[in-house]
């Protein structure tokens, strides 16, 4: 399997609810080889019609933490725990990010091996490593089945409140010195 492979399949993807309102699948982007890979919550409006992932405002200021770390974008690989757009911007439900991490996100991790996953928000880290407080957890690692994971805030609240914006520099700095050699 490759993660062409599996994009096809999750683009014609009919296992969850979710599936009903997809305009186009946002499966994720970024070379199959990248040493990191960030995951968010879901697509939004503008993922949804673009099929691409984190391209909406909060996906401009990501870009921008990102070049402030001294890094490009296009070095990260980019997805969220499901790849459709739930309806009103809800956050997804458990069986829906469980059935959609079963069958792509955690095939996702395996082919492209990161030396680190920075969740972003409190869905993706709930999902991912089963903590809840964002506030407390950002910017330690943890580890989980041999792998290990950062929590980062969503780019959206710093959109939100400008005051985060700082604190997720700062953690993806730290994301960054993680897999520097
Ligand atoms: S969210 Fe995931 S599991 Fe649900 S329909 Fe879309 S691709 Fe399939």
């Amino acid at each position: 399997m490759t993660l062409e492979n599996l994009c096809k399949i999750a683009d014609e993807c009919t296992e969850c609810p979710l599936h009903e309102n997809r305009t186009n699948g946002v499966f994720g982007e970024g070379p199959a080889d990248s040493r990191i890979m960030l995951v968010g919550e879901a697509p939004g409006r503008m993922e949804d019609e673009t099929g691409r992932p984190f391209i909406g405002s909060s996906g401009k200021l990501l870009s921008e933490i990102i070049e402030s770390a001294g890094m490009d974008r296009s070095e990260f690989y980019i997805t969220s725990i499901v790849k459709c757009r739930p309806p009103e911007n809800r956050k997804p439900k458990k069986p829906e990010y469980s059935k959609c991490m079963e069958l792509y996100l955690h095939k996702q991790i395996e082919l492209i091996n990161p030396d680190i996953i920075g969740l972003l928000g409190n869905s993706a880290t709930h999902a991912l490593i089963g903590k809840s407080s964002i506030k407390q957890i950002h910017g330690k690692t943890y580890e989980r089945d041999g792998r290990k994971y950062m929590a980062l805030f969503h780019p959206a609240a710093a959109l939100y409140s400008r005051k985060l914006l700082p604190q997720l520099k700062e953690d993806m700095l730290a994301l960054k010195m993680f897999v520097e050699p």
